[in-house]
């Protein structure tokens, strides 16, 4: 890609980034987080949405984002994107993650080099890797590559500062009130994912990855995005399976404190009390929000959080 992404958002075109990964893999959350990020400059068109194949634990997710500085007419899956990221390798077997990108920005979770992940991959563009399982190891008890991840997505798109992609991240921890402790650690994985992202400029490969053949859903209609964004008032409760619920059980005192359910719960509904390792989960609002999407149950490292049968359904 000749011209950064934001140079192209200058230019009025609509960015638009991918990502494959695992449920519970921390994708949703790099995209989220991200798309906060773009929000809080102003002035831009986001739209942010994720894709599951399945509920069940380990199955592939894909997540979308479209950035302009116009409103944004398309509501399609992203096929050409100007980003992908691969936040799992084992996606890689059955998922072209770099499929309709042509000579593009490529973000990888990854133990190898950036050149190596470029030659396995066979691909043409910017290659950025990073050893999301090393740093998270040091700072959390988790092995999530979301922090890493999320570094290399504001460093290679240039619309944010560091400082700024720091600062909102932050933002973001504070907003939930976690403790001091936990936001520390976040923001020196964030420092460290930066230092430590290895960059490649591979010519091409001559490995073709083929945009996934879609038909365009139409446009928006006028003010579809502002009702979307305007439904928060709305009991998410009612989106949930029918006949099931989610239930929180911790006899053994098992929570760890690394607050990933709390960071990954899109209705900010996890329950907690200060603990000295950070925090200590007691439950969740599950009457009025909770639409059984497993991100808890996903990201728990020690499985407190699991589906069950409602009684009173
Ligand atoms: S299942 Fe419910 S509590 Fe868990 S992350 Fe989803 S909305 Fe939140
Ligand atoms: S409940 Fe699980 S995911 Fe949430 S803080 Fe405790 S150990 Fe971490």
């Amino acid at each position: 890609m000749e011209a950064s992404l934001k140079n192209l958002l200058d230019r009025g075109e609509v960015i638009e980034i991918r990502g494959d990964g695992k449920a519970g893999s921390g994708l949703l959350m790099v995209m989220q987080t991200f798309a906060k990020a773009l929000g809080r400059i102003g002035g831009m068109e986001i739209q942010e949405w994720p894709l599951f194949s399945s509920s069940r634990k380990g199955a592939n997710v894909r997540g979308f984002l479209r950035i302009a500085n116009h409103p944004i007419q398309s509501a399609a899956a992203v096929v050409h994107p100007h980003l992908a990221i691969l936040m799992d390798e084992s996606v890689a077997s059955n998922v072209d993650f770099a499929s309709g990108v042509e000579n593009g920005i490529f973000v990888l979770n990854t133990t190898r080099s950036a050149q190596e992940a470029a030659d396995k991959y066979g691909l043409t563009g910017t290659v950025v890797a990073v050893d999301g399982k090393k740093i998270s190891e040091k700072f959390f008890d988790h092995k999530l590559a979301n922090i890493p991840v999320y570094g290399a997505l504001v460093r290679m798109s240039g619309c944010l500062t560091d400082d700024e992609g720091e600062s909102i991240l932050l933002e973001t921890m504070k907003k939930r009130r976690l403790p001091e402790k936990i936001q520390k650690a976040n923001s020196a994985a964030y420092r460290m994912s930066l230092a430590s992202m290895d960059v490649a400029l591979t010519k091409s490969t001559g490995v073709r990855h083929l945009a996934e053949n879609f038909e365009k859903y139409p446009p928006l209609p006028k003010g579809a995005q502002s009702r979307l964004r305007t439904s928060l008032g709305n009991k998410t409760s009612q989106y949930r399976p029918v006949g099931l619920r989610l239930k929180f059980e911790d006899p053994y005192n098992k929570c760890n404190g690394c607050s990933l359910c709390v960071l990954h719960c899109p209705e900010n509904i996890i329950a907690w009390i200060p603990d000295p390792k950070g925090l200590k989960v007691t439950g969740a609002n599950v009457a009025d929000f909770c639409k059984l999407c497993r991100e808890c149950i996903e990201v728990c490292p020690v499985e407190l959080f699991s589906s069950v049968k409602d009684e009173a359904a």
